[in-house]
């Protein structure tokens, strides 16, 4: 079975891990031209995410390479601290830049024979008798017996196969930006928020206190143009105009930089993951939306199953196919109503629910019941039996 991936992400690397070493042959092609440097961490959390990660090896060296990160601290105008959220109430069990964890994933499989093609990417499909014929941007056209989409929230497989984005992206209301700055209020692992009126401006320590991060929510019907850096640019600094604490600064700092991420947050809903021959995997067919703290999660048990469901299965890879979306989707679509409380949270509309939220802040490390928010997510995070395969180890 010759397999082609698209997308080197969490949730394509961790396939590629997996029918490699199930014996499948598998092509992982990427758009970016290089693995993936800087960018954002992600957290695993509780037994299934962490099992799946000791199955290939990885959970030793994603250990070593963890970020570290501490309580998190909300902040007043003037900058002083008026609440501390411990780690353990909103983190995973190990979090890791997700250029590490591309790099541990990397090492795991191109050395064992999984090809990389990058700078590349998918432009059509076209489904054949045994096979699906596939034409990419710049490598002549090649024929696989199956096609996976883990190409991410806009993926492009998913357009190709199943249809326009909007059919199934669904905008949650806020937009996040992100972008480096320097580390100038001294942040030693930690992070400092502050919060106003539909507004949240979240500055993070990164690579071990060596930079920080911005990252600035904010309420948003429009969808911005992701190819239009300066557009994007503007529609930040018109969205933060006038906010107190450094966010002046980091305004500075992002009319300056070249690396700004900007997007919806949303989720992925769609009544089929599959489609004949090609199938998406991933944020692609089941984004919880990147304040979930699934994402990455999702992505890795995912790929498990899906490897391990196609592997079963053989040559009826129908047959692969439905049982991975009938073990995914409940996992899933649990992890996405949990983050939809996530969202209304994060940016509330108004200053009366504003003002609530920021006393409420102050307060939840002294609740008796705040173990139950961390406790929560960890059940949504363990709401899945990782069936067991006999050529994966257990
Ligand atoms: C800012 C931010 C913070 C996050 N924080 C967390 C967190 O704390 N915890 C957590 O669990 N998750 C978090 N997530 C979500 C997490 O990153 C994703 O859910 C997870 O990485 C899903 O992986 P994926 O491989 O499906 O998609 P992605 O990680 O998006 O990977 C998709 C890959 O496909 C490539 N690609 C895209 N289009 C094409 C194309 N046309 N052809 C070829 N390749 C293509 C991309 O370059 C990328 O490498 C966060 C996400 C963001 C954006």
């Amino acid at each position: 079975m010759h397999v082609l991936i698209s997308g080197a992400g969490v949730a394509g690397q961790a396939l590629a891990y997996w029918l490699n070493r199930g014996g499948a042959a598998v092509t992982v092609v990427e758009r970016a031209p290089a693995l993936r440097e800087g960018g954002h961490a992600v957290d695993f959390r509780g037994a299934a995410h962490l099992d799946v990660l000791r199955r290939m090896g990885a959970l030793e060296e994603i250990e070593r390479r963890r970020t570290g990160m501490g309580a998190m601290y909300y902040v007043n105008a003037a900058g002083r601290r008026v609440s501390r959220m411990p780690a353990d109430l909103f983190a995973g069990d190990v979090e890791i830049l997700r250029s590490d964890l591309a790099k541990v994933f990397y090492e795991l499989t191109a050395p064992a024979g999984v090809e990389y093609r990058f700078g590349d990417s998918v432009r059509a499909l076209r489904e054949e008798p045994g096979g699906v014929a596939v034409a990419f941007e710049h490598a002549p056209q090649a024929r696989y017996d199956l096609v996976i989409g883990a190409d991410g929230l806009h993926s492009a497989v998913r357009a190709l196969a199943f249809g326009p984005e909007e059919d199934y992206v669904h905008h949650l209301g806020l937009h996040c930006a992100i972008f480096p700055v320097e580390n100038f209020l001294g942040l030693d692992h930690t992070a400092e928020a502050y919060r106003t009126t539909s507004r949240v401006v979240i500055v993070t320590s990164a690579n071990h206190n060596a930079e920080a991060r911005a990252q600035l929510f904010f309420p948003s019907p429009k969808v911005y143009d992701r190819r239009d850096l300066d557009a994007q640019r503007r529609a930040v600094a018109e969205a933060f105009a006038g906010v107190g604490w450094h966010t002046p600064r980091l305004l500075d700092a992002l009319r300056a930089t070249p690396e700004l991420y900007l997007d919806s947050v949303a989720q992925v809903r769609m009544p089929r993951w599959s489609a004949g021959r090609v199938a998406l995997l991933g944020d692609a067919a089941y984004s919880p939306c990147l304040l979930s703290g699934m994402g990455s999660g999702l992505a890795v048990v995912g790929a498990y199953v899906l490897a391990g469901e196609l592997l079963r299965a053989g040559a009826d890879h129908a047959a692969g196919f439905s049982a991975y979306e009938r073990i995914m989707r409940p996992y899933a679509e649990g992890a996405q109503r949990g983050a939809e409380g996530n969202a209304a949270m994060m940016v509330p509309q108004g200053r009366l629910l504003t003002a609530f939220l920021n006393q409420y802040i102050k307060l939840v490390p002294y609740l008796p019941g705040k173990q139950m928010i961390a406790n929560a997510a960890r059940r949504t995070a363990e709401a899945v039996e990782l069936p067991a395969y006999a050529w994966a180890g257990s």
